[in-house]
């Protein structure tokens, strides 16, 4: 039975840092750009009789992701050389760190951390013009940030929440953009399965450009290891591929291990103590740290005690987030209510109008003040929420001021007291048949009322004070 089966997964996450220049030269680190091979020069081409040079921004990136998930920092750290011939990595070894990493320890949504390293990106390569394979080398030397999870994880949703929270906390350290399908960030999933408490057989699946890949790609490697367990078959520890239009992992080639490498370490480049160095000091990196995403999300739900769902898109983009932030505060002296019917507007309404232009989220024509002013509108009862809505759009679409959108167009309700009690007598007065059916029972009646003077008026009076003043009426 496959449910007998525990499955135990490990993360290795890359992630290219947003530095000026590459990890071990001068040149620009565009790894996006178009033209292939500008970005080179005889370092990051590997050509003989030149020297690397550490690049400090790229260290330095690498120790605030580790002081952000309290980790350890190395005193001693050093680059080592892992050798391997592939046309992507024209020194025929890749600069990376194998016994001392820059950093050790620290967790984040639970999953322990191994280890954080620093090494640098191979070039691109790609097979797809007939006959021959092409190499771009803007990418070589890139610093790359590697991050090892301990084996803990038990399910595909934890993966993908470690990924994705992983990512958040690089893009609110500034020190990655981490897009995934530009292959800033990859993920490589490890995933054993076993019946009892020992480990079983792991497998490494590469290539995985998505999170709702990380998640396929996991239960595919689940279903597959414990059908071979259950027909009696080994699993081979191997490097997979995701292939994602087939939704399937296929082999790709033995894994190998550490020696087949021969790491030794570089020397070419100078060891590191890290506590010798001022701007690496605890106190430097500290402040570095900007509001992390767990923090911003507990702050939000404390202090205005919003949906988990809004909460988690103003975490998700910051951008919203700020706007969101910007109007909490300018509505701070009216209380947590009116902020909370913001809140709605700004994740239901103007995240649906942004999506009916491809976007995900974009003010247009709206700008803060009119907003706000708005909700205040709103809160007064002064509109409908059709109203309302009616009048985001057209200040979405192109721009103004509620109040004056709202006369022209009639969608101010009424609260006059005076003028709806009026109203509501004409309606009684006009409809005995239904005041009578009412009075023996039929509560139904009560809507057709209201509905009576919503169109009557053109839904410019408060429905809720109709209802009030209908029902005081009725009990006469
Ligand atoms: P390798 O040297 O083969 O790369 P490591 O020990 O460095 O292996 O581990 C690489 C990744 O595999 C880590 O994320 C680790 O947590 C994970 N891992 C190790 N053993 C297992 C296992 N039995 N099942 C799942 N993941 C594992
Ligand atoms: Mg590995
Ligand atoms: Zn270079």
């Amino acid at each position: 039975m496959k449910d007998e089966y525990k499955m135990t997964i490990g993360l290795e996450i890359h992630a290219e840092l947003k530095t000026k220049s590459k990890m071990f030269c001068g040149c620009i680190n565009l790894p996006e750009e178009k033209s292939p091979n500008i970005y080179i020069c005889p370092i990051c081409m590997g050509h003989p009789g030149t020297l690397p040079v550490i690049n400090k921004e790229a260290v330095k990136k690498v120790l605030l992701v580790g002081t952000a998930l309290g980790s350890e920092i190395a005193d001693f750290t050093e680059f080592d050389r892992k050798n391997y011939f592939y046309p992507d990595i024209p020194k025929g070894y890749q600069i990376s760190q194998y016994k001392n990493p820059l950093v050790k320890g620290g967790s984040l949504v639970g999953v322990e951390i191994t280890r954080v390293h620093l090494e640098e990106d191979t070039a691109r390569s790609s097979h797809e013009t007939p006959d021959m394979s092409l190499v771009d080398y803007n990418r070589a030397g890139v610093p790359l940030m590697e991050l090892v999870t301990e084996p803990v994880i038990h399910s595909s949703e934890k993966a993908v929440e470690f990924a994705k929270e992983f990512q958040l906390l690089l893009q609110y350290l500034g020190v990655s953009d981490a897009n995934m399908e530009k292959g800033e960030m990859r993920v490589e999933v490890n995933l054993s399965v076993s019946k009892t408490e020992d480990f079983g057989t792991k497998v490494e699946v590469k290539n995985i450009n998505s999170f709702r890949a990380v998640g396929k790609a996991i239960d595919f490697e689940f279903d597959r290891q414990t059908t071979l367990l259950e027909k009696g078959e080994e699993v081979v520890q191997e490097t997979r591929g995701w292939d994602e239009n087939k939704e399937i992992t296929f082999s790709q080639r033995l894994k190998e291990s550490a020696h087949d490498y021969r790491y030794f370490e570089d020397p070419d480049l100078p060891k590191l103590i890290i506590s010798e160095i001022p701007e690496f000091s605890k106190e430097e990196l500290k402040k570095l740290l900007v509001e992390l995403p767990e923090e911003k999300r507990k702050r939000l739900t404390n202090d205005f005690s919003l949906k988990p769902e809004d909460v988690e898109i103003y975490v998700g983009d910051r951008e919203i987030g700020k706007f969101f932030e910007s109007v909490a505060e300018g509505l701070s002296t009216y209380g947590a209510g009116i902020i909370k019917t913001a809140s709605n507007y700004i994740t239901s309404d103007i995240l649906g109008l942004s999506k009916a232009l491809g976007k995900y989220f974009t003010l247009e024509k709206i700008t803060k003040e009119n907003f706000i002013k708005l909700i205040l509108m709103i809160n007064k009862g002064n509109l409908s929420s059709r109203g309302a809505k009616d009048i985001l759009k057209i200040m979405f679409e192109t721009g103004g001021d509620p109040e004056i959108i709202a006369n022209e167009k009639g969608l101010i309700q009424k609260n006059n007291t005076e003028e709806i009690k009026l109203m509501a007598e004409k309606i009684l007065k006009e409809n005995p048949m239904v005041v009578e059916e009412y009075k023996k029972g039929k509560e139904s009646s009560l809507q057709f009322f209201i509905g009576q003077g919503m169109k009557e008026t053109k839904g410019s009076i408060n429905p809720e004070i109709l209802k009030k003043i209908i029902l005081e009426l009725l009990q006469k």
